[in-house]
């Protein structure tokens, strides 16, 4: 997809924001725990490479993605520290990990015998760093037993020439909740699992941002920080943040066009809205090919700092809202982010579309351009 540089709408990251909630974290953190900034899926819409710089001036020791072509990117641009790969990855890629020094997570032992033969092959220099990942609650991928967990370690211990065992790890599916009955049962699960180790690796983690947020005594020496990175709270609106988290992204645009409608005359696909006496409506050049949902009919964006209801359907590349008055083309809008005394945030376009602010940002498409402050 090409990216709109000839267009008024753009994604606006400031990576001041970004610096000062990981630094906030990591001034936080007790003892020698680490923070690993997470970065998969472009981070999380803000430009992968760009916040891993901000993360890394803000004192983040290493990264976290998804997949492996986000590691490669990481690389590719010369960040040299530890990258912990957090999905399951193909064995064949084995040899390309342990050369780039991109630690893998393993969820079962066949993973480790199939990799284990790509490496007999490949003859590479470097073991394949991994880290064992335990299902705990989160019923997506790990260990669940100690007998299963033996059988990996053990493998991993007669290949010691190939494979490190670096890291072990659980991920948390409720640590955003106020209710922590169903967290307490993760935790029995992990340190049962751990419990079970002869030896500890490198890494032993288990928090996400709610985790490290709101369970901090769980931290053990690293801490896989994402969204709360972003300045967004994990949590939605549930649980109060320990300190002031600062979103860092914005979405501005401007209006194209602007006219006053008549009574009866209709907006959009499929003519939904209709006027009901004189009114002035815009048009700005924004719509869902970018991510800015067709649920969003009826929701408002900011014009001169003025909330203007989102009126008609949204097109795939323009929207139209309802003015107090005549505007200039050219003039302001604002669709996430701060004008004056009003604002609107990814939480108030997660809760009219009935998702969570994860969502939203990851979907603004590479349509939109991303300009950093
Ligand atoms: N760890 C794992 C295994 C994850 O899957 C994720 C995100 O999905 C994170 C950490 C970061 O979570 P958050 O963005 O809530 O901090």
């Amino acid at each position: 997809m090409v990216v709109g540089v000839h267009r008024p709408t753009q994604l606006v990251i400031d990576r001041q924001a970004l610096r000062e909630n990981i630094c906030a974290e990591v001034n936080r953190l007790e003892g020698d725990c680490e923070l690993f900034m997470v970065v998969k899926a472009n981070g999380y819409g803000h430009g992968a490479i760009q916040v891993a710089q901000a993360a890394k001036d803000a004192g983040a020791s290493g990264f976290c993605v998804a997949i492996l072509d986000e590691a490669l990117e990481l690389r590719a641009a010369g960040f040299n520290e530890p990258i912990l790969i957090l999905g399951v990855t193909e064995p064949a890629d084995a040899p390309l990990m342990a050369r780039e020094k991109i630690s893998a997570t393993v969820a079962a032992t066949d993973w480790l015998i199939d990799a284990d033969r790509y490496l007999a092959l490949a003859k590479e220099d470097q073991p394949l760093r991994v880290h064992l990942g335990l299902d705990t609650g989160m019923g997506r991928i790990g260990f669940r037993t100690p007998a299963t967990l033996k059988t990996g370690i053990d493998f991993m211990g007669s290949n010691a020439d190939h494979i490190l065992f670096e890291g072990i790890f659980t991920h948390f599916s409720t640590a955003d909740d106020p209710d922590d009955a169903y967290f307490k049962k993760q935790v029995a699960n992990w340190q049962k699992l751990v419990g079970s180790l002869k030896k500890r690796p490198r890494y032993v983690h288990v928090s996400n941002s709610a985790t490290s947020l709101w369970h901090a005594a769980c931290n053990d020496n690293l801490v896989r920080f994402g969204v709360a990175g972003y300045g967004l709270n994990p949590s939605g609106t549930a649980i109060a943040e320990p300190y002031p988290l600062q979103p860092a992204m914005s979405l501005t645009s401007q209006l194209v066009h602007c006219k006053e409608l008549q009574p009866g005359d209709s907006v959009s696909y499929g003519a939904t809205y209709t006027a009901q006496q004189a009114e002035w409506v815009g048009t700005v050049p924004i719509g869902y090919a970018d991510g800015y949902e067709r649920r969003l009919q009826g929701f408002h964006v900011l014009v001169d700092g003025q909330a203007c209801e989102i009126i008609g359907r949204v097109c795939m590349d323009q929207l139209m809202v309802r003015l107090p008055k005549e505007y200039h083309r050219g003039t302001k809008v604002t669709l996430v982010g701060r004008d004056g005394a009003a604002a609107i945030s990814l939480q108030d376009i997660a809760d009219y579309c009935g998702t969570i602010h994860y969502e939203i940002a990851c979907g603004f498409t590479s349509r939109l351009p991303r300009y950093y402050l």
